[in-house]
C-alpha cells in the first residue's frame, strides 16, 4: 500500500507516526527545509477546548501513543480586560514551542518518525493523487479544499508577534480582551522560559477591523503588555501573519484524499487554538487507512466542536470592554473560582462549548 503525505508539520507527522505503528510506511513531502521550517513561537492547549478529552497531551500520548513534551502545564490563566484582573486557576492545559526550534512540537514528532521525509518537495496534490493509493493533505491551509469547491472560509485574521526577554512565570500565561486597543481582537503573551516569552496581538479581518493600523495597534497593546506585567521588554525577534484563514472543509476524505489538519479545518474560528484538532486528524486519516473506522465518522465530533467555536466567535464579537470586564471580574469571586477550576480543568471532561452553545447563538 502507498500513502503520501503532504507536510510535514503536526498533522502529518502524526499521521505517519500512527501509519508506521500499523506497520505501513509513509512517503513524506514537505515544501520547506525541515520540520518546522518558520518562525518560533510558543502556542498552547487548553483541555476545555477539547472535550471530552481531559489532559490533551496524556490523551494523546496514551490512547494514541504520540508522546509530546510541553514548555509547562497551564495551572493559572491571568485574564485581562480594559479596567480589570481576573484569573482561572486550576490545571487548565498546557503550552509548547512551534518552529524553527529543536523542541518544537515539529521537531519532537519528526523524531519519533522513521519514514523518510523528502524536503524541498514541489509534488502537488493532483499528482500525489493519481500515484499513491492514499494521500492525506497536511499542507496547513484550506487552499487546495478552497480550490476544489470543498471548503467554507469562515473568517480571516491578522497575527502579529514578537519574541522577548523579560521575567516570566512558566505556568502562567496572559490573555488580553481589550477592544479599545484591539478590536474584535485578543492578544496573549506565553512564556518559553522564566526569561523569554512570546507577546502576540490576534483580530479577525472584519471590513470595521481592516481600518486600523496593525503597527499602531501593536504598540499601543505592547505598551499596555509592559504596564500590565509591570516590566521593560526586549524583542528578539518579531513576525507577521497576514489572512490566516480559519473554515472547514465539507467532505474530509474526497476518495483516495483524505483533508488533516488545517486542510481539513482544525483551527477553531473562536479563539484560533487549532493543534489538538490537527494532530488527531493526522491520526484518524491514518486509522481510517488502516481501515479501523471510516473517517468521516472518525472526525464527526470535530465539526461538531468546530460550530461551537463559532458559536463562542459570534459571542466574543458582540461583548464590549464592560462584557469583558464583568468576565474578568466574575473570575475573581470564590465561586465562580471554585466552579471554573472544576470545568476548565484537566481531569474533567465538562464540555463547556457544547453546553453553551445554544445559549452563545441567542439574539442579545
Ligand atoms: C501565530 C499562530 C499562533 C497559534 N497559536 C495556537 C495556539 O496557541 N494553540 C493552538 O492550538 N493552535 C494555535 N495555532 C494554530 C495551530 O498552529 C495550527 O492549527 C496547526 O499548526 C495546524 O497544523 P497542520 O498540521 O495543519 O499544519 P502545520 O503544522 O503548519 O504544517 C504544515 C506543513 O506543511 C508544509 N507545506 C505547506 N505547503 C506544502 C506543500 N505544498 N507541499 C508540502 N508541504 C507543504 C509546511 O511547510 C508545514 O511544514 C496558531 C497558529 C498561528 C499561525
Amino acid at each position: 500500500m502507498s500513502v503520501a503525505i503532504l507536510g510535514a508539520g503536526i498533522s502529518g507527522l502524526s499521521c505517519a507516526i500512527t501509519l508506521e505503528k500499523a506497520g505501513i510506511t509513509p512517503e513524506i513531502f514537505e515544501k520547506r527545509s525541515c520540520p518546522g521550517d518558520r518562525f518560533v513561537n510558543a502556542e498552547a492547549m487548553f483541555s476545555v477546548l477539547n472535550r471530552p478529552s481531559g489532559d490533551t497531551l496524556d490523551t494523546l500520548s496514551e490512547k494514541y501513543g504520540i508522546v509530546l513534551h510541553p514548555i509547562d502545564e497551564v495551572n493559572k490563566l491571568v485574564i485581562h480586560s480594559k479596567n480589570e484582573t481576573g484569573a482561572v486557576e486550576g490545571k487548565i492545559g498546557h503550552t509548547n514551542i512551534r518552529g524553527r526550534h529543536e523542541n518544537s512540537f515539529e521537531s519532537q514528532l519528526a523524531r519519533q518518525v522513521k519514514s523518510e521525509i523528502h524536503f524541498h518537495s514541489t509534488l502537488t496534490c493532483e499528482e500525489a493523487v493519481k500515484n499513491f493509493d492514499h494521500v492525506i493533505l497536511a499542507t496547513g491551509d484550506g487552499e487546495y479544499a478552497m480550490r476544489q469547491g470543498n471548503y467554507r472560509c469562515d473568517l480571516t485574521c491578522t497575527l502579529k508577534g514578537a519574541t522577548v526577554e523579560g521575567t516570566f512565570v512558566t505556568d502562567e500565561p496572559h490573555v488580553w480582551f481589550n477592544y479599545e486597543i484591539l478590536p474584535k481582537g485578543y492578544a496573549w503573551v506565553i512564556p518559553f522560559s522564566g526569561s523569554e516569552a512570546n507577546v502576540v496581538i490576534a483580530f479577525p479581518d472584519y471590513p470595521q477591523t481592516k481600518i486600523y493600523d496593525l503597527d499602531k495597534m501593536w504598540e499601543l497593546f505592547f505598551d499596555l503588555c509592559q504596564r500590565n506585567m509591570n516590566q521593560r521588554f526586549r524583542i528578539t525577534d518579531r513576525f507577521e501573519v497576514r489572512n490566516y484563514v480559519m473554515g472547514i472543509c465539507q467532505k474530509p476524505q474526497i476518495g483516495n484524499l483524505f483533508y488533516a489538519g488545517n486542510c481539513f479545518g482544525a483551527i477553531s474560528p473562536g479563539l484560533g487554538f487549532g493543534q489538538y484538532t490537527s494532530i488527531l486528524t493526522g491520526v484518524y486519516a491514518a486509522q481510517a487507512i488502516c481501515e479501523v473506522a471510516p473517517y468521516e465518522d472518525l472526525v464527526q465530533h470535530l465539526f461538531e466542536n468546530y460550530n461551537h467555536s463559532l458559536a463562542l466567535r459570534q459571542f466574543i464579537d458582540k461583548l464590549d470592554d464592560d462584557g469583558f470586564d464583568r468576565i474578568a471580574r466574575a473570575s475573581n469571586v470564590k465561586l465562580i473560582e471554585t466552579i471554573n477550576t472544576h470545568v476548565f480543568g484537566s481531569d474533567s471532561n465538562f464540555d463547556l462549548l457544547k453546553w453553551l452553545t445554544p445559549f452563545l447563538s441567542m439574539k442579545r
